[in-house]
């Protein structure tokens, strides 16, 4: 009888949004739209797919398991040195490296519930006891509460600003309150998926933050505004100990050809980064002013999605939903059962989802 890890057992495979195929295939339909993962629905830079096209003539070879190019582009653009960033298969990849490094049987770690997934998961898989501190009312972390959870066997905590699934942000002043008062020995990581959408003002630069912190880690990725998912590119941004006591549970290889060119083309066009965050503002606008007119609550977002209170059953309206067409995410597995996570699409597709949802209404 093979003996799988105890603690895999109480997990689920993750569960992908409903591909557009399939869709389209169960209910006939010609056209499908996903707004279901806050991907960027205006693909990536043309400067990143000119790279691919290069890139692809190098397939036979392994990629550079350091990264350098990318590396050195990358330091460049955060303004830290290359010996300060960790690249991964995605910031998925990162989040399973923190956990390999420090957590395990006897430990602990400290996060917000609702908030990103992964943390959870991969804190089970290493058999640590996972403390949730429930959100406040607005969506924010609840960073007291978080702080007075923490203890002698506390390995890491994680701070996802914006949150997903909230889109709330922490700020500059609690965020910073906070990293004062998190222990030396307990690991800080704040998770800023979504760095490049928030507009707000006090949302903290954390990077100037790492020389006061040695316990600090920042979380990005590629994935989000640089439109680059399939690839897998995410990274951290640490101080360079760090760094270096985490990298031993790195795959050598774990960023591909593809993802290091396409990234690397990606960061040197920030004006579509820029024209991504203009169109994404006032897309969320569409969902606002929605909201207001048919009197519905949502969570303030600094992101590519918003999370709005439908005050009915959240699978029975994502059903109704993917029947005419638009795939989004129910708030059911994300622990808002009356809500949708609908990400941020182009100007006609919001325009769309928001007339079939007034229909629905
Ligand atoms: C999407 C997301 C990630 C993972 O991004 P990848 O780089 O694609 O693995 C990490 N954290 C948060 C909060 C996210 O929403």
């Amino acid at each position: 009888m093979l003996q799988i890890k105890e603690q895999l057992k109480q997990l689920k495979p993750y569960q992908p949004g409903k591909p557009i195929e399939e869709v389209k295939k169960e209910f006939n339909l010609d056209a499908v739209v996903k707004l279901a993962s806050n991907e960027n629905p205006y693909g990536c830079s043309e400067a990143a797919k000119e790279a691919l096209q290069t890139e692809v003539q190098q397939m036979a070879l392994y990629p550079d398991g350091y990264s350098a190019a990318l590396r050195t582009k990358l330091a460049g653009h955060l303004g830290v040195n290359e010996t300060n960033i960790i690249l991964g298969n995605g910031t998925d990849e990162v989040i399973q490296i923190i956990s390999r490094s420090l957590l395990g049987a006897g430990t602990n770690t400290v996060m917000a519930n609702p908030t990103f997934s992964q943390y959870k998961h991969n804190a089970v898989i290493e058999g640590a006891e996972v403390r949730e501190v429930a959100l406040l009312e607005n969506g924010c972390h609840d960073l007291d509460s978080m702080l007075e959870a923490i203890d002698e066997q506390t390995k890491v905590v994680w701070v996802c600003s914006p949150n997903n699934p909230t889109g709330t942000y922490e700020q500059e002043q609690k965020l910073i309150r906070f990293l004062e008062e998190v222990p030396e020995h307990v690991l800080a990581v704040v998770d800023e998926a979504y760095y490049e959408y928030v507009t707000a003002e006090d949302y903290p630069e954390t990077i100037p933050l790492l020389k006061r912190f040695p316990n600090l880690m920042i979380l990005r990725t590629f994935s989000k505004a640089y439109g680059l998912a399939a690839l897998r590119v995410g990274y951290g941004i640490a101080p360079e100990q760090l760094i270096q006591a985490i990298e031993p549970a790195r795959q050598p290889f774990n960023t591909n050809r593809l993802g290091q060119a396409a990234a690397l083309a990606a960061l040197g066009d920030q004006t579509f980064i820029e024209e991504c965050v203009r169109k994404n503002n006032e897309g969320l606008k569409q969902y606002c002013d929605f909201c207001s007119e048919h009197g519905l609550k949502y969570y303030p977002s600094q992101t590519n999605f918003v999370l709005i209170d439908f005050k009915r059953d959240a699978d029975d309206l994502f059903g109704e939903l993917l029947k005419k067409g638009y795939i989004v995410r129910s708030g059911n597995a994300l622990g808002f059962p009356a809500h949708l996570r609908i990400s941020i699409g182009t100007k006609e597709q919001n325009e769309g989802c928001l007339k079939t949802l007034a229909d629905l209404l």
